[in-house]
């Protein structure tokens, strides 16, 4: 596709072609394209000032850092800037490391937290077995992943008592040299999977009696997304780091996030942390975010997503109910995922990852690429759909955007095992 323009939650191609924007593309362009404060923002910088150094205070790093107090977990106050997701958790991991003296993450296989050296280490999904075994960053250990629909220890909610956290703790006890648990609040790519009521409590209580930082990587599931400022809100519960990009300025420039708690931040008062790039605290990309931040407050973008879940959770229940392909539907706010399977009882998805690594068409795609020739983008992940539009999107836009998938969910329906 060769885009030449975008307005709003609409693409616009070469020929002039409109195409709906369900994913809003990596799920990140949240505020929609073209949002004329934002573009403003960008040219007001380029003028003021393009350029300082890390080490400088600027007017814009100023601004952003007062906005974030207000809309960032509670006690996470302390802000190293990056240009993007991947190096704001390699951040993240230094940080960690430095702050307990100790060494492994212990991650989760669903997971995936970006493609730099430990960050692709610390990815679950099979995107890491490129890495392996040759040139992995060491250090990364994984646990099951919190997803009650094809839970990996085979165990049933609330039966289970929340095993897969359990297991976490046992990986700690086990481990001598644990730095921090990583997790994705809500798993992005690998599905939208949300964890169980009580999980990230748990997890939250298992980390504190054993002294291991909790490190939520809000990458995606960030900046309204979910229907709160960041996802770890839905639980009430504050990890110790937070590591944030897309969202932030809804991806009109480059910007990560590594943000961390006040004791952390005191740590480095006296600890040097040899870390930074060039381009790091950026003015060109941290006056997008304030404005980012002061356009989602002032559309209401958080509550917005808030307010239509129950309205896309009713559409896409309808959806299932009618396509024997459907496996599961799983959201929140404005971020869902349609699970295909070939069979509702074995769970059986169309494709595997070692389908999407060899390069075979892959089902979802082909459904996703009917919808893209009547006009709409969306992301297909090897079994599932990810609908994520950007929040300023109508009852009507979505509904459109259902009913277009649903009329081409015959395609799976078809090839659905007895
Ligand atoms: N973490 C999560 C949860 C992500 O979804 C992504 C990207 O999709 C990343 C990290 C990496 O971010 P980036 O692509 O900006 O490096």
């Amino acid at each position: 596709m060769h885009i030449v323009d975008a307005e709003g939650c609409y693409l616009i191609d070469a020929n002039g072609k409109r195409y709906l924007d369900f994913s809003s593309q990596l799920m990140c362009s949240n505020l929609g394209h073209k949002n004329q404060v934002v573009i403003d923002s960008i040219k007001k910088q380029a003028e003021d000032l393009a350029y300082a150094m890390p080490g400088y205070a600027t007017n814009a790093r100023a601004e952003l850092s007062k906005l974030l107090l207000e809309v960032l977990p509670k006690g996470i106050n302390k802000f190293f800037f990056t240009t993007s997701g991947t190096d704001a958790n390699e951040a993240a991991f230094k940080i960690a490391r430095m702050y307990t003296g100790k060494t492994k993450i212990i991650s989760r296989y669903r997971s995936y937290h970006g493609s730099t050296s430990s960050s692709i280490a610390a990815t679950g999904d099979p995107r890491r077995w490129p890495m392996e075994p040759r040139g992995k960053a060491q250090g990364v250990i994984f646990a099951p992943e919190a997803h009650c629909y094809k839970c990996p220890l085979k165990h049933s909610y609330p039966d289970c008592g929340l095993a897969c956290a359990d297991y976490i703790e046992h990986m700690i006890r086990n481990e001598s040299d644990v730095a921090a648990v990583l997790v994705e609040p809500i798993v992005g790519t690998n599905g939208v999977i949300v964890p169980p009521k009580g999980y990230m409590q748990k997890l939250r209580k298992i980390c504190d009696e054993n002294g291991v930082l909790l490190i939520a990587d809000e990458v995606m599931a960030g900046w309204g997304r979910t229907g709160e400022w960041f996802a770890m809100d839905l639980w009430g519960v504050t990890p110790d780091i937070l590591t944030t990009a897309k969202g932030i300025t809804s991806a009109y420039v480059p910007l990560g996030l590594c943000a961390t708690s006040e004791k952390i931040g005191d740590f480095f008062q006296d600890n040097y942390f040899a870390h930074g790039h060039t381009y790091e605290a950026h003015p060109m990309t941290l006056l997008p975010a304030v404005a980012t931040i002061n356009e989602m407050k002032r559309l209401k973008l958080v509550e917005r997503a808030k307010e239509l879940e129950p309205f896309v959770h009713e559409k896409l229940v309808a959806l299932k109910a009618k396509h024997p392909s459907i496996g599961e539907i799983r959201g929140h706010g404005l971020f869902w995922a349609v699970d295909l399977v070939k069979n509702q009882k074995t769970k059986e998805p169309f494709n595997t990852y070692a389908d999407k690594i060899s390069g075979k068409a892959l089902l979802v795609d082909q459904i996703a690429g009917k919808c893209l020739a009547e006009g709409m983008t969306i992301q297909a992940w090897v079994s599932h759909f990810v609908i994520a539009p950007p929040l300023i999107v109508t009852k009507e836009e979505i509904e459109w955007g259902i009913n277009l998938l649903d009329k081409w969910l015959h395609l799976a329906d078809e090839q659905c095992m007895p």
